[in-house]
């Protein structure tokens, strides 16, 4: 006689034989930043009302760790924006196997754009943080007012070297944009590798309407890579994360370079991940529109409801993106990175 396995032993699998190991949350929609390129000027964020408690994302993510995800991203809009962050950071990091803690989550990391990071490097650390990804598209300090429309980016410098002090590693996030940032993408390598943080190269996404066109600042990232190779020795890194990047290993170095080419490479056959959104929403594809609502779920049905919608979800979840950037495409969701998660 075969046993069912239980849920808690079910692994979470698509129909495309994938097995999901990684959760990303969106804490908040709302930032602090408002980056050309992921933004319009005047966004509307959610009501208060209408977002996951604190309790709620900790039990979904908690229902996500039983069966089977090893590794939880926050992310946003601004996850250091939401009053209570610290408190879901430090409730998260209990479920980390790792450091004496008991747990099967192997790794709980964060997207921030660093404003904030000074603040709450050290409680991340002692939660069990042990690497974020700081986004800085540019190091210059125009530059940097001008793409987040009001930044200042000696907040985010300090930020990053706030967090290395207090242990945590960083991987720089910079999105490659034509005509803006083109001549600062060996710089930032340069100055990536001897600080010793690692960095990501990412092609602009068709996320969402922003006040301007998307195709005038698409910058292929081969091109960037050919430019770069002339410049550093760049060895593949067999690294992989069930993510749409590759990486490079720089001048002998343990600096990596990751390129997130979702426009030029697609990676989608070995993706391991789904989103859930500040309202409760689960994506199976930061690209497609389907979606399962976790909070009707979880309030009407419990763990059990959670279950079925985590299933049902699965089941929908699509073999890849289908992005396209070019004169007169659209974006091709109208969600913005911010709400899903970037
Ligand atoms: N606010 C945090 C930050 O900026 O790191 C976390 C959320 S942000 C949406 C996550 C990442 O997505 C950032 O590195 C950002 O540059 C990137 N991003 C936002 N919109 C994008 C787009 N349309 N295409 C490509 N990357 C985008
Ligand atoms: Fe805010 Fe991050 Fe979007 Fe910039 S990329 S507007 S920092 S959510």
């Amino acid at each position: 006689m075969t046993i069912a396995p239980t849920l808690e032993q079910k692994p979470l699998r698509d129909t495309h034989g994938r097995t999901i190991k990684y959760l990303r949350i969106s804490v908040t929609d709302r930032c602090d930043l408002r980056c050309r390129y992921c933004m319009s000027e005047k966004m509307t964020f959610l009501p208060r009302s209408k977002l996951l408690s604190l309790e709620e994302i900790a039990i979904i993510a908690e229902r996500f760790i039983a069966r089977g995800v090893t590794k939880i991203r926050l992310s946003g809009g601004e996850p250091l924006v939401r009053r209570d962050v610290a408190e879901l950071v430090q409730r998260l990091g209990h479920n980390i196997g790792a450091n004496g803690r008991g747990g099967g989550l192997e790794e709980l990391t964060m997207t921030t754009n660093g404003t904030r990071l000074a603040q709450h490097a050290e409680a991340m650390v002692d939660a069990g943080i042990r690497r974020v990804n700081v986004s800085m598209d540019s190091r210059d300090p125009e530059r940097f007012r001008y793409i987040t429309r009001h930044g200042d980016v000696s907040q985010v410098i300090g930020g990053i070297y706030a967090a290395r002090d207090a242990g945590l590693a960083i991987k720089i996030n910079m999105v490659a944009l034509k005509g803006f940032n083109e001549d600062e993408i060996a710089p930032m390598l340069a100055w990536c590798r001897d600080e010793g943080f690692d960095l990501s190269l990412i092609e602009t996404m068709p996320l969402g309407a922003i006040d301007e066109d998307r195709t005038d600042r698409f910058l292929p990232l081969t091109k960037v890579f050919d430019d770069l190779g002339q410049q550093f020795t760049l060895a593949r890194d067999a690294h992989k994360t069930g993510g749409p990047a590759r990486y490079w290993n720089v001048d002998g170095t343990r600096t990596r370079l990751g390129l997130i080419s979702p426009l030029t490479a697609n990676f989608c056959e070995g993706c391991n991940r789904v989103r859930l959104t500040t309202e409760g929403k689960l994506y199976m594809c930061l690209g497609h529109d389907d979606q399962v609502d976790l909070k009707a779920a979880l309030r009407e049905g419990g763990t059990a409801g959670l279950d079925e919608a985590i299933d049902a979800g699965l089941f929908a979840k699509p073999k890849a993106h289908d992005f396209r950037i070019g004169q007169g495409e659209g974006p091709a969701v109208a969600r913005h990175m911010s709400v899903t998660g970037g």
